[in-house]
Order: structure tokens, then C-alpha cells, then sequence
């Protein structure tokens, strides 16, 4: 048996989802035990394991005689182990998405007005009940307006809006609502204590949090982790999910913009360890991302800093591909928004004390460094000497790598961002550079970002000014299919609205 069907609930207490929990158990202590159930919520949710817990409350010999206060069902009469068993001739389950419906239903109105063979009660499990057909739904309804006292009816369907309303009127509707991370967690807990396994609590939350509210994918995830041994842990769970999971990314997003830029570093190079795939991170990140900033609106705050972050990070993505570090561009994008943050220049510097800062940017300059080793040309020493003379676009191509390497000596983070953008047009002293995002001029022309930068072009070129171009600069003719997802990239993204749109594009 898998762990889901072990550790299935078997008491209306044991119910993993608090809000189905409380309705039935005020229904068993007042007695109003409706003779019909429409049960409506996700695949997973619980819906068959509590069908079949109510089938044994009204049928358990405790329960005999009486109208209200209820017990849970004792599971040790016959009645109890029969239903446990899925062996009483009296609980039919029927499973509407299969074949030869029509007849089912057709047949029960007549074998409905039979008494029961074993148990007290007859009762009819319909799962995927919106499966029904139109002739099905009428021979139905004809048997929920005139119930026989002896049946107990429970349809269950993923899509109440699919069920006529006639037949929803005639019953008393529970909602499955998915289940929390908390509730999966509870519900996993179950098997792992039976398991004897022992999974470390921030495991626990990836695998929930995976799960998208299923208790029964959660158990599927946990039953092929035990496979690969007892202990467990958030690197184990990774390695199932192929990915970081969505609980470290949460993480790591909190991170860069808490402006803890260790931790984003730490994370970077655990997932570089861990061969975390580039594509399918900034695919998690912008999933999460995205309802962070959804989240922000709702409650009123201003989801800014989410804004420019999902600006960058898919300004990133497009660079996945070119890198020879996939995961490089990731990292640039959250440490600049850690580091370069928005607004940051406003804040007082002693407010960000240089040991906490310094560190970062050795790291900054080391990865970017590593970049400009392996694109960089020669540096040649009569570029320095055309100081000066007028610059033309060539020289200062040639000489990119060299002013990179100078201003990553000077600032880390502009460096990184400074990767991403490309020397377009120069006339006289005035160098245009073009960038494919508002946040990235916005951060370039800064005024002290600016004159940063300006000195350090100094070194190479001369005297020289700068501005921004915003262009659509990536232009492919012909995305591979894998870049299919990533194509909405390539519209310009330079206002919230634009971001929102673009992130709708891309998730949905
Ligand atoms: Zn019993």
C-alpha cells in the first residue's frame, strides 16, 4: 500500500484540512447527517478518505439507534473493517470518468429503493460526479428528490460549476480547499513517524510547498525520497525536484532584497554545487516573484523593489544561454538589486557598514572578473594614449573588457551591470550605450552611479561622457523551441505595467 493510503485519516478527527474537519464534526454532535454530499475540491484534497469515513459513522455499531452525537467510527465492529476493507456489497463506489456510466446511474435508481445487505446503511460514493451525462444527472436527481431513508449519498467532483444546480441544491456542499503548507506538512508527518524516517523540518516545507496543496502528491514526494534512505534532507529534496525548491528561492528572494548579500552568494554557489539548472531557477524565481509582488499589491505595499527585481531577473534569462556560467546572470541580477538596490544612494552610507558591504563586492569583482578573463581582448597600451583624441566606437569595443575590468575594481555591482549592456554610437566625447531596460538606465544614469562610471571610462578612453539608449536590442529570427517561454523577453519591458504584462505572458 502506498503512504498515502497507510496514513489516510480514519477518523473525522484525523482530517488533515481544519475547515472539513470542523463542519462534519459539528454535523456528527448536532446529528444533522445530511442524506446527500456534494464534496467539491482538488484532486488530493481528501475527499474519497473522508466519503468513506462518514460511510463508517453511519454504519458503526456505536452509532445504532441513535439521532445525534455521533461517534467516530470504532473501527473495529464489522461494519467498520468491512468498509475499511472496501469489501461491503452495501458502499458503492462509483467512478464516473469511466465507461458505461449511464447504465450505472440508471441501474442504481431502481437498486437504490433496495434495503441494505450488510450495514445500516447503503451509501454511494460518485467520484468525479461532473462526468455525469445529461440522461445520468436526470435519473439522479430523480433519486435525490425522493431518498430512500436507507442511502446516504456522497458525490465528489474537482468542478462544482459542472454539476447542475439542481442536484447541488439537493445537497449539503463541503468544500476541500487545497491544503496549506502546514496542513501537508501535518498530514506528511504521519508517515513519517510510521516510517521511522527522520527529514529535517526545511525539507519538509520544500516538499509541502511543492505540492501545490495536494496531501496526496505530498506523500507520492515523500514515498520516492524514502526510497533513497530514512534520513532526509533539504539537498535530498532538491535533487528529487530537479530544482532548488520554491521554499530556498523564497529564501534567496528575502535575501537579496533584505540586502543580505552573503546569503545570496552562499546560496549561488550551494546550487552551483548542486547543478541546479539555470533555465528552470529563473522560471522559479519569477514564479515566486511574481506572487510576492501580487501579494505586495493586494496589501497595499509597494512592490517596487519586486518590480525592478522580476525586471532584471528577466533581463537575466536572456543572458542564461550566453553565459559559460548559466547561473552567473541569476546571480548578477539579485546582487544587484542587493547591493545597488533601489534608492540606495539616498541612504546614509554609515547605515551600511563596510565590512558587511566589502566581502560582497571581492566577491562581485572576483565572478566578474572571471567573466572579463574570458572575453577579454588584449589590452592594448596605445588605447590609453589616444587620451585626448577623439574615440571611436571600435577603440572603445576593443577596450570594454579593460574598462570592465577597472570598473570592477572600482564597484563591483555596476560592473556586473555594466556586462550587461553594449557601446552603440560615440560622437566626440558623448558615448552612447544601449540597454534593454528603463531599471538599467535608471541605475546607469544616476547621477553618482554616473560620474563612477564616467572615471573610470576615463582610464581608457579619456575624457568621456555617457547615455543610455533603451532599445530592443536581442533580436533572434528564429527562437529554438526551448526559448519559446523566454521569447516574450524580447518586447521591451520598461514600466511596471510592461513587467506585469510580461510576467503575465510567461506564467499565465
Ligand atoms: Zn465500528
Amino acid at each position: 500500500m502506498s503512504f498515502y493510503q497507510t496514513y489516510r485519516p480514519k477518523k473525522i478527527s484525523e482530517l488533515d484540512l481544519a475547515s472539513v474537519r470542523e463542519v462534519l464534526s459539528s454535523s456528527m454532535s448536532s446529528g444533522k447527517i445530511s442524506h446527500a454530499y456534494l464534496f467539491v475540491g482538488p484532486r488530493g484534497s481528501g475527499k474519497t478518505s473522508t466519503a468513506r469515513i462518514l460511510a463508517q459513522i453511519v454504519n458503526c455499531r456505536r452509532n445504532e439507534g441513535k439521532t445525534k452525537d455521533f461517534s467516530e467510527p470504532c473501527g473495529e465492529c464489522e461494519s467498520c473493517l468491512v468498509i475499511a476493507r472496501g469489501s461491503s456489497v452495501d458502499v458503492i463506489e462509483i467512478d464516473a470518468a469511466s465507461n458505461g456510466l449511464v447504465d450505472d446511474i440508471r441501474e442504481l435508481r431502481e437498486r437504490v429503493r433496495l434495503a441494505p445487505v450488510q450495514l445500516g446503511k447503503k451509501v454511494y460514493i460518485i467520484d468525479e460526479v461532473h462526468m455525469v451525462s445529461t440522461a445520468g444527472f436526470n435519473a439522479l436527481l430523480k433519486t435525490l428528490e425522493e431518498p430512500p431513508e436507507h442511502a446516504l449519498f456522497i458525490l465528489c467532483t474537482t468542478e462544482s460549476q459542472k454539476v447542475p444546480e439542481t442536484i447541488v441544491s439537493r445537497c449539503a456542499r463541503v468544500n476541500f480547499t487545497k491544503a496549506t503548507v502546514t496542513e501537508v506538512m501535518q498530514s506528511l508527518l504521519k508517515a513519517v513517524k510510521g516510517e521511522e524516517m527522520t527529514v529535517d523540518e526545511e525539507a519538509l516545507t520544500e516538499i509541502a510547498e511543492a505540492t501545490d496543496g495536494s496531501f496526496r502528491e505530498g506523500h507520492k514526494l515523500l514515498e520516492q525520497l524514502a526510497a533513497f534512505g530514512k534520513k532526509i534532507d533539504s539537498s535530498s529534496v532538491s535533487r528529487i525536484l530537479g530544482v532548488a525548491g520554491k521554499h530556498s528561492v523564497k529564501k534567496l528572494l528575502d535575501a537579496a532584497v533584505k540586502q543580505k548579500t552573503n546569503e545570496v552568494i552562499q546560496t549561488f554557489e550551494e546550487m552551483e554545487k548542486m547543478g541546479t539548472k539555470a533555465s528552470v531557477l529563473a522560471t522559479t524565481l519569477l514564479g515566486v516573484a511574481k506572487s510576492e509582488m501580487e501579494q505586495c499589491v493586494r496589501e497595499g505595499r509597494s512592490p517596487e523593489k519586486l518590480v525592478l527585481l522580476i525586471d532584471a531577473l528577466i533581463m537575466a534569462a536572456d543572458k542564461i544561454k550566453i553565459s559559460p556560467l548559466p547561473l552567473l546572470p541569476l546571480e548578477i541580477a539579485l546582487l544587484s538589486i542587493s547591493i545597488g538596490g533601489s534608492g540606495e544612494e539616498s541612504r546614509p552610507k554609515v547605515s551600511n557598514p563596510a565590512p558587511e558591504k566589502k566581502p560582497v563586492e571581492d566577491q562581485v569583482m572576483k565572478t566578474v572578473s572571471v567573466i572579463t578573463e574570458s572575453v577579454e581582448v588584449v589590452i592594448d597600451p596605445v588605447k590609453v594614449e589616444t587620451q585626448g583624441s577623439k574615440v571611436t566606437l571600435d577603440e572603445v569595443k576593443t577596450g570594454w573588457g579593460n574598462f570592465l575590468h577597472h570598473m570592477s575594481e572600482s564597484n563591483g555591482s555596476l560592473a556586473g551591470m555594466l556586462r550587461l549592456v553594449e557601446p552603440v554610437y560615440v560622437e566626440g566625447k558623448s558615448l552612447t550605450i544601449s540597454v534593454t531596460s528603463r531599471f538599467q538606465q535608471e541605475m546607469l544614469e544616476r547621477e553618482i552611479k554616473k560620474k563612477i562610471i564616467e572615471e573610470q571610462m576615463a582610464k581608457v578612453w579619456g575624457p568621456l561622457t555617457f547615455k543610455c539608449v533603451l532599445t530592443d536590442k536581442i533580436i533572434r529570427t528564429q527562437p529554438s523551441i526551448e526559448d519559446e517561454n523566454l521569447s516574450v523577453v524580447n518586447t521591451p519591458v520598461d514600466t511596471v505595467q510592461g513587467v506585469m504584462l510580461a510576467a503575465e505572458k510567461i506564467f499565465g
